[in-house]
């Protein structure tokens, strides 16, 4: 059996050559796990519904992204333009998230090819994440009663802001970010970690919050693997190395699934400098997971 891995070629919205976002990693991450034969097929996933949508964002706020109403100064927060291309981008990437969460359902684990939007509020997006898809999914599977108590693990460089405060009063979902202290966004919280940090220090950390979050009867996992912890990456400001991000998505993917409670990966983000090392750190997260079928 191959690793469920959710893709659709719509992930690579039409940002423009001269965009700061490496938004082609999509469509390379797909064909990089194709090739190095992690996956054979993908499931595709289809735009989410308004409704499912609703239970992490606001009406207004959806329908402002799909008519493309939403005014100048939020979109200039989001970082995209909002054009055709990025609403149905971002429609898609969320029902994918959506599809994943399922499929670690059947299958104890499973991936998306995108998705970890953890920028993204109740009322407005920020910082290139339009949906909360990690919300949305997690909404999705306390309203269907498939999960009771949902742990969010945001390894990303920088802080998951989006999901601590859609889930502040939710006693059923529980975000665990650990990020750098310096970068994005200037909010402080208890698993900030000191900026230049090596793998060794950065590892240990991660030893000793997995081992907290152990003590806690979690029935869902959802892990954002952003890869801008990486030394070379243009945004990260920590120092871990490709070893290091490998290391960091053994453990976390290792540490639930021998405790057989459900993984769903999502990419979060990643800004390296070298733009085939973005596509091949992003896809440890999913050859870590493989190894678990
Ligand atoms: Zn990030």
């Amino acid at each position: 059996m191959e690793l469920p891995v959710v893709n659709h070629k719509d992930y690579v919205a039409k940002l423009g050559d001269d965009h700061k976002f490496p938004i082609n990693k999509f469509g390379e991450l797909a064909k990089y796990l194709i090739d190095q034969k992690v996956v054979k097929q993908f499931h595709n996933p289809t735009a989410c519904s308004f409704e499912t949508l609703n239970r992490a964002h606001s009406k207004n706020y959806i329908n402002d992204i799909k008519n493309k109403t939403l005014d100048e100064k939020k979109i200039k927060k989001i970082g995209f333009p909002l054009v055709d291309s990025v609403v149905q981008r971002s429609l898609v990437a969320t029902g994918g998230t959506v599809l994943a969460s399922k499929l670690a359902l059947n299958y104890g684990v499973a991936c998306n090819t995108a998705g970890g939007s953890h920028h993204a509020n109740y009322n407005e997006g920020a910082g290139y994440c339009v949906f909360n898809d990690v919300a949305v999914a997690a909404h999705y599977l306390l309203d269907r009663g498939f999960a009771n108590r949902i742990l969010i693990v945001d390894l990303d460089v920088h802080q998951g802001n989006g999901n601590s405060e859609i889930f502040r009063d939710n006693r059923h979902v529980f975000t665990f970010s650990m990020h750098s202290k310096t970068n994005y966004p200037a909010k402080k919280s208890i698993s900030d970690l000191d900026v230049e940090l090596e793998d060794e220090a950065y590892i240990k950390s991660l030893k000793f919050y997995l081992n907290e979050l152990n003590n806690e009867n979690f029935d869902f996992i959802f892990y954002i693997a952003g890869v801008d912890i990486h030394f070379n990456d243009r945004l990260g400001k920590l120092k871990v190395s490709d070893e290091g991000v490998r290391l960091r998505d053994e453990l976390v993917v290792e540490n639930f699934s021998s405790k057989r409670i459900p993984i769903c990966g999502v990419l979060g983000g990643g800004y390296n400098k070298d733009f085939n090392k973005l596509v091949e750190l992003h896809s440890i997260l999913h050859q870590s997971c493989a190894k678990l079928i």
